[in-house]
């Protein structure tokens, strides 16, 4: 998990959001609810595929195009009606993390909400596993509620560590300077925030001394 940031409240697929939101709280308690689902409106979730770099925002797991993505609640609808289309309270998730989610909710220990918190301040990214940070049990309760270290994340996630082990194993050993830049390009795309289980290629750059 790493931290992301909500564009502007002038995007145009916002303004229109708020304009259907408005509409949808006048209709609560009525027999018609309106634009009730509209949060799952195409614009609506382009703009948080953009925000997550297409890539589901508890886990990091790219999301794809066979399966594009769940829009997740992060203050759950069931309980929270008022804020079924409140932009500041969606992301993206993928199937994984939404099912084990589900409407759980618990108002003493939130899970960790990449928008809202920074990760880095509740977890510890050792190898391919994700640890809470001592003290953290918003980080602790979210890494056992949606599994984080299990569902074969942590095979996927040692891929990546090859990968970027192999990119820095080079590039330290490199000594023609366009062959040193393109390995240290190579690293750059590992830990960029587009990058699947960023989180984890960036501990480990860090972790091997690697300073860019
Ligand atoms: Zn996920």
């Amino acid at each position: 998990m790493i931290k992301l940031d909500r564009s502007s409240t002038t995007n145009p697929s916002r303004i229109e959001l708020r304009r259907k939101e408005a509409s949808y709280l006048a209709s609560i308690g009525s027999a018609n609810l309106r634009y009730a689902n509209a949060y799952k409106d195409g614009p609506v979730k382009a703009l948080l595929l953009h925000e997550s770099c297409g890539k589901c925002m508890y886990c990091e797991s790219q999301i794809t195009h066979i399966y594009p993505g769940d829009v997740e609640h992060i203050e759950p609808k069931i309980h929270f009606e008022q804020r079924r289309l409140d932009y500041d309270n969606l992301g993206i998730s993928c199937w994984s993390c939404n099912h084990e989610k589900l409407d759980e909710f618990s108002a003493t220990t939130p899970l960790i909400d990449p928008y809202n918190d920074d990760p880095a301040g509740h977890f510890i990214f050792i190898g391919q596993f994700i640890r809470q940070r001592p003290g953290s049990a918003r980080g602790r309760y979210t890494i056992e509620l949606l599994k984080l270290n299990d569902r074969g994340l942590p095979e996927r996630r040692l891929r990546v560590i090859d990968g970027i082990a192999y990119a820095l194993e080079r590039y330290e050993s490199a000594i023609n300077p366009v062959l040193k830049r393109a390995f240290e390009h190579e690293i750059e795309i590992f830990i960029g925030r587009c990058a699947e289980y960023s989180a984890f290629a960036r501990a480990y750059a860090r972790a091997c001394g690697y300073n860019p």
